[in-house]
């Protein structure tokens, strides 16, 4: 997708941070973390939301929720962490390719 920041990072046009690549999916760190330990998990393929999803791409992300699992502990989120996805301009999405939000490496504030 023309003019998308994270099309770019996946197709290596631009730097990130990258902590774990697949075949579908890739988690780099956040360029403006909002904990210790902040990180993207972005499935390879363009689509904003989770209305457009489908079967293939649900399965994409129940890999990607298991993958986030199991690194976990070697990412510096082995004490609990929090999953975040933004949907839509009202709720704070900026980059429109569905994303999920990482944080943890500290205690997170919930209220
Ligand atoms: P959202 O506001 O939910 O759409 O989240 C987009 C996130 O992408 C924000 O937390 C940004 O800090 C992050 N971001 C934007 N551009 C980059 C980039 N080039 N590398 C890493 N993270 C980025
Ligand atoms: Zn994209």
């Amino acid at each position: 997708m023309e003019n998308c920041v994270f099309c770019k990072i996946i197709a290596g046009e631009i730097p990130s941070a990258k902590v774990y690549e697949d075949g579908e999916i890739v988690i780099f760190k956040d360029i403006n973390p909002l904990a210790k330990v902040h990180l993207l998990c972005v499935p390879k393929e363009h689509y904003k939301t989770v209305a457009e999803l489908n079967a293939a791409r649900e399965a994409v992300l129940g890999r990607a929720l298991k993958t986030i699992g199991t690194l976990a502990p070697t990412l510096g989120l082995g004490d609990g962490f929090r999953l975040v996805v933004n949907q839509g301009e009202t709720a704070g999405q900026t980059v429109p390719h569905l994303h999920i939000h990482i944080l943890g490496g500290e205690p997170l504030k919930w209220e």
